[in-house]
């Protein structure tokens, strides 16, 4: 914690429902820390720590990055399959462990949730977005997701080939087919890109690419794919030292967090000429989709927000190309830079605005108690 800078984390557990789960909070010095809940199938306790306080950092970059009002938080809930549902009284007592932050973390959907998870959370605490819309909520964030890759690999080919570089026959590798992947896989194609996926889950990828007209591939052959990009749509780690030297890809722009297995990964794509899009920059539409619900949900500003990544992803590629820099250190560098000038130390406490920036009070998203009708 005291090396990346978190502000709290708290331990959770509940005897009666079998509950383990870890929230973190990175910042809130921009304000309420927004980040979403995981479910997975972790090793032991200290590995769930390890990804809470890893992954809220990023939200906290990300959220920077993307111009919004938010801090980075993040839960990880330790569960024996991601993919079964999850019990009611288990939700009920995340939903009570978050209301107690008071707003500090505002929950949201992440791997291993769905959007009637947040629905059941949102009976326990206002403090939960990604319900469903018919609740007011903004309800699955993944296709705004990834149409903010599709908006960041349009920068990303321009900045390879110029300024009338094209999606349209470009080959993409997507690894993971999942709510993400998927998405991005129907945009692609829809913009006369050639799609090839692969999925740990068995039948997802035929499944993407039978709807789409593309290929798939197994799980260990998508990252060798000879293609322009490859988007990392499953999750974090997938770059390391043994990975990037099989890459056969011009660029990396995907959503998955924390691609960088570790520090100097950048440094390695670098060397390889790869041009690699940081996560946080790529993947930031699902985070500007939540973030639409504080001033009332409207799907049309939220995609047009999104497609923003585009000219962040530019500016991002064109910083690093001038400064001999990995994009990776200068989107860090610029989301610190705008951290430390707005939130100036600052830590956000119930009651606080919303954003220091625009003022208004931290808008209750729904009373709680709330039971949200499916
Ligand atoms: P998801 O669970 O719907 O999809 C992930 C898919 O990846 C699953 O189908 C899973 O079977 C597959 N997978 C796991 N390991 C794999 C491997 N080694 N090789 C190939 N496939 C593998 O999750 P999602 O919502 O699509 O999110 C994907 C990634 O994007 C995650 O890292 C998530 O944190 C990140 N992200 C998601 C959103 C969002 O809006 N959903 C927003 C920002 C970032």
């Amino acid at each position: 914690m005291t090396e990346h800078g978190h502000e709290q984390v708290v331990l959770v557990a509940d005897a009666a429902s079998g509950l383990r789960a870890v929230i973190a909070i990175h910042s809130t010095a921009l304000g309420p820390a927004l980040g979403g809940i995981r479910f997975w199938r972790y090793a032991c306790d200290e590995d769930a720590l390890r990804d809470a306080l890893a992954l809220s950092e990023a939200m906290t970059w990300k959220a920077a990055l993307a111009g919004l009002d938010q801090g980075g938080g993040k839960a990880v809930v330790l569960v024996a399959d991601p993919d079964a549902p999850h019990p009611a009284d288990l939700l009920a007592a995340l939903g009570r462990a978050v209301d107690e932050l008071g707003g500090r973390y505002l929950a949201a959907e992440d791997v291993g949730a769905t959007t009637a998870d947040m629905d059941a959370i949102a009976a326990v605490t206002p403090w939960v977005t990604g319900v469903h819309e018919a609740a007011g909520g903004s309800g699955d964030p993944s296709p705004v997701t990834a149409w903010g890759v599709l908006h960041s690999m349009r920068a990303a080919l321009r900045a390879l080939d110029g300024p009338e570089a094209m999606l349209a026959g470009r080959r993409v590798a997507i690894q993971g087919a999942g709510k993400v992947g998927g998405h991005l896989a129907d945009l692609l194609v829809d913009a006369g890109a050639r799609v090839v996926v692969a999925d740990s889950h068995g039948g997802r990828a035929a499944r993407v690419a039978a709807r789409v007209g593309g290929d798939h591939v197994g799980v260990d052959a998508i990252l060798e794919q000879d293609c322009d990009l490859l988007a990392p749509c499953a999750l974090g780690g997938v770059l390391d030292a043994d990975t990037v030297p099989r890459l056969a890809c011009r660029a990396v722009c995907g959503a998955a967090n924390n691609q960088l297995a570790g520090r100097g990964v950048d440094e390695l794509l670098a060397r390889r000429g790869i041009l690699h899009v940081p996560d946080f920059v790529a993947g930031a539409g699902g985070i500007i989709n939540l973030a639409e619900e504080f001033h009332g949900y409207s799907r049309p500003r939220a995609l047009a927000r999104a497609a923003g990544i585009e000219q962040t992803t530019a500016a991002v590629l064109e910083r690093s190309r001038v400064e001999g820099a990995t994009p990776e250190r200068v989107a860090r560098a610029l989301a610190r830079e705008r951290v430390a000038r707005e939130g100036a130390g600052r830590r956000w406490r119930p009651g606080d605005p919303a954003g220091w920036t625009n003022g208004s009070p931290l808008r209750s998203l729904r009373p709680a108690g709330t039971v949200i009708g499916r």
